[in-house]
């Protein structure tokens, strides 16, 4: 049976990138070697690198003198690198709280100096995006998550600040335009929109690094990652090589601007179903409605065990709902098809024709 896979994460990726990463295992390229098992030093593998790296300016159109890089450790590792590198030492973050892995990064960064939470939406429990956030003009820089892929929210437009912008991305980079010039840095755990799990994306401006005053240990040091090209240390080899694989499909498919289109359609075919549907109710705030990751319940509890039963029935994998939230959760990244939405949709309005 076709399965139609809304995981959160790791998540579904494109089946033409399965059917080149599998094939590589085996053999990459006529080496008589598999991608797993070649020295990252090999020229086979730095060009993987380097098209990765390359890759990722040209889909996202990113300025030239920002670099890119590959690392270990998860956008959790991320937090903290964050504030390493741009928390001054006896110099104040700003942070806004727009849930579980907004409220992980402002705790990392409290253990490197001051983080100043400059606008939260925990009193709702998250489902909105704070808006018109003040920002002091003398924080070394406002962190902010892109996407809650928890609580199904997302900015529609980033917020505006006089100090650097930094943002966790990992639940919606790629998957629509963004200008990236607007950012000191970006930083995106591979594992939803990109790749498989294992590397994590950093795009950075490293005109903006070297300025906190503090001695930082080489692997957690982005200065030390730009000068060995994203290759201080072995890098994620295979998660690199899908994510380059990822990219690919994603120039092919027609970039950025095709890739933004169909995940509108995607969420408004899903979103005006949660609305139009007298049985389901959406659980954040109609304007902050993640592309991503959209958050839903059943008015009637009494109708979850036989909509379970349907879902599954149809080959629908991966919308259980987060503890935090409870309900559902349809994650529609990048790689999840058009038709995978309307099988959900289809399966919502035969509920309502059933109960
Ligand atoms: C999944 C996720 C994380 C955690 O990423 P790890 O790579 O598991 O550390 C952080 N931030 C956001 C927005 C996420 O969606």
């Amino acid at each position: 049976m076709k399965i139609h896979n809304y995981s959160a994460g790791p998540c579904i990726l494109p089946p033409d990138v399965m059917r080149k990463a599998s094939e590589a295992v085996i053999e990459f390229n006529g080496t008589g070697l598999s991608i797993l098992e070649m020295s990252h030093r090999s020229k086979e593998f730095v060009a993987v690198m380097d098209r990765a790296r390359a890759l990722v300016k040209e889909v996202l159109n990113v300025p030239e003198h920002y670099e890119v890089l590959f690392l270990q450790g998860g956008a959790s590792l991320g937090f903290y690198i964050t504030a390493l590198n741009y928390l001054k030492t006896g110099g104040k973050a700003a942070y806004i709280n727009t849930g579980t892995w907004a409220s992980n990064a402002i705790k990392e960064a409290g253990r490197v100096g001051e983080v100043n939470v400059v606008a939260s939406s925990e009193d709702r429990n998250f489902n909105y995006i704070p808006k018109n956030v003040a920002v002091p003009g003398d924080a070394d820089y406002l962190h902010f998550t892109s996407n809650n892929t928890i609580f199904g929210t997302q900015f529609k437009d980033f917020p505006k600040a006089d100090v650097p912008l930094i943002c966790d991305m990992s639940s919606d980079i790629f998957s629509k335009r963004i200008n990236v010039a607007d950012f000191a840095m970006i930083y995106a755990g591979a594992q939803k929109n990109l790749g498989p799990a294992g590397a994590t994306v950093y795009i950075v401006n490293p005109e903006m690094l070297g300025k906190t005053g503090r001695d930082l240990p080489n692997m957690l040091n982005l200065e030390t990652h730009i000068k060995k090209e994203s290759m201080f240390n072995t890098p994620p080899v295979f998660s690199v090589f899908v994510s380059m694989l990822t990219l690919e499909w994603l120039q092919a498919l027609g970039g950025i601007d095709e890739m933004e289109k169909i995940n509108n359609a995607k969420a408004q075919l899903l979103y005006s179903e949660i609305d139009r549907n007298p049985l389901f109710a959406s659980t954040t705030a109609v304007e902050d409605r993640s592309a991503m990751n959209a958050t839903f319940v059943l008015q009637n509890e009494a109708h979850q065990s036989i909509f379970d039963e349907m879902w599954k029935a149809a080959g629908i994998s991966g919308i259980k709902g987060h503890r935090s939230v409870g309900g559902y959760r349809a994650s529609m990244y990048n790689a999840l098809p058009l038709e995978s939405v309307q099988v959900l949709v289809d399966v919502m309005r035969e509920l309502e024709n059933k109960v």
